[in-house]
């Protein structure tokens, strides 16, 4: 069969795409670029907002409309509403979260074994997903009660995936020539919690150290709380990446209060110490949400001041959109939308300078970059893109082809948003 693999949202959705693909291919099927002409579409759809929900439904439509054969949905979309999903033109099937270990299985009617063992040649997915990095799976689910997340609804409560899968899984990468892996997870932080045997995120990792010879650690997102000290000594390591996404949502004590969230400002701005003391020239990037219920504009002035006190390297702005089921569905106090949006504009001006300030403030520094497509050869060379360890987009020449190497690169210049990098010949 071809396959075309679609996935949207986190990157938890993306590690999980990546491994049906691997096992598909394992299976003997063939990934495609398009849906078009595909024996089958598999999309992982996403619900943490509306946008998110309708990008789901659209998706599907666009590949059916592309000729695919078989639509299967599953992810968080398609367990909140498997009925609607069911009704979408040319899905067969909607698999929930709680089945997707077993999709592979399921739909070939085979025992997961026969194709869960040997390694395959790791190989970006085709189409939009042309990444080198590999999105490792370590925990699903989580245990928090944030009253904007429909994420927990619909993932359940928190699962470590255990510390010898994590380790064979990041060597069937490696063993397919992956450089970096992001370990993924819905709360990540929360690792090794549902185990009850004592063992944190901090001994993941440091396993994944020890016993593994990949060349980057990133991490995908962990919440601003559960971590000690230690945890950042891990950073002594030059394999982990500094870069840390650590999701704030507001910088308003009022707001994260009814938010549910486990951190306030001031928690906050002591964790962000602990990691900038511990990991030099740290890149920090962040997610906000403007306009949650009843946020008045003293609060969002608050939440502001606060991200721009924090100067992050990066970060994504989401106007704050009811989810049915969500404690904060039930609050009074909507926020009209064109306030969210005039909020979002400014919170997004903030987080654009503050990205900016440390994009440029790398100019004339080393950085390791991991080079993840190239835009052709000419006279100066092959033109390549890649990402460095602190999470920059930067392009160079290189004398020969470097897709999927690291190389040691000098940023030379900022201009327009790029940031340019001679690459260090050693
Ligand atoms: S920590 Fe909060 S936002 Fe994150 S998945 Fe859990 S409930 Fe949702």
């Amino acid at each position: 069969m071809k396959i075309y693999f679609d996935s949207i949202g986190c990157r938890l959705n993306q590690a999980e795409i990546e491994s049906l693909a691997s096992q598909f291919r394992r299976a003997g099927h063939s990934v495609t670029g398009s849906a078009e002409g595909a024996d089958l579409v598999i999309i992982n759809t996403c619900a943490v907002t509306a946008a998110a929900a309708s990008d789901s439904r659209e998706k599907s439509r666009q590949a059916y409309h592309a000729g695919a054969k078989q639509i299967v949905l599953t992810g968080c979309w398609a367990t909140l509403e498997p009925a609607e999903a069911l009704n979408l033109p040319g899905v067969m099937r909607v698999v929930t979260n709680a089945r997707k270990s077993e999709l592979v299985s399921d739909l070939l009617e085979e025992a997961q074994s026969e194709y869960d063992a040997e390694p395959v040649a790791r190989e970006p997915l085709p189409g939009i997903h042309r990444r080198t990095r590999a999105f490792i799976k370590a925990q699903d689910g989580c245990d928090n009660f944030c009253t904007f997340c429909v994420t927990r609804i619909a993932r359940g409560q928190g699962v470590s995936v255990p510390m010898q899968q994590v380790i064979r899984d990041v060597e069937l990468v490696l063993q397919g020539g992956a450089k970096e892996i992001v370990l993924s997870g819905v709360h990540l932080g929360s690792w090794g919690n549902d185990l009850k045997n004592g063992t944190h995120l901090r001994d993941l990792i440091q396993a994944i150290l020890d016993e593994t010879s990949i060349e980057r650690v990133r991490l995908s997102s962990v919440e601003p709380w559960d971590l000690e000290r230690s945890f950042f000594e891990l950073w002594q390591d030059s394999r982990m990446c500094p870069h840390i996404h650590f999701p704030l949502q507001s910088g308003s004590a009022a707001v994260l209060k009814r938010m549910g969230r486990n951190t306030t400002p001031d928690k906050y701005r002591a964790l962000v110490e602990l990691a900038r003391d511990a990991i030099p020239n740290l890149a920090l990037t962040t997610d906000i949400i403007v306009g949650f219920p009843m946020e008045n504009d003293e609060e969002f002035g608050e939440s502001l001041e606060f991200v721009r006190e924090m100067e992050f390297a990066g970060g994504h702005v989401f106007k704050y959109s009811a989810r049915e089921g969500t404690a904060a569905a039930r609050l009074s106090g909507r926020v009209h939308g064109k306030i969210a949006g005039c909020r979002s504009r400014s919170m997004r001006g903030i987080l654009q300078e503050s990205a900016e300030q440390y994009a440029r403030g790398t100019v004339g520094r080393q950085v390791d970059v991991l080079w993840e497509s190239t835009s052709g050869l000419d006279s100066r060379g092959w033109r390549m893109h890649g990402l460095s360890d602190n999470y920059l987009k930067v392009s160079g020449f290189a004398p020969e082809n470097r897709w999927n190497c690291i190389d040691r690169v000098k940023v030379i210049s900022f201009e327009a948003g790029q940031l340019e990098g001679e690459i260090i010949q050693e």
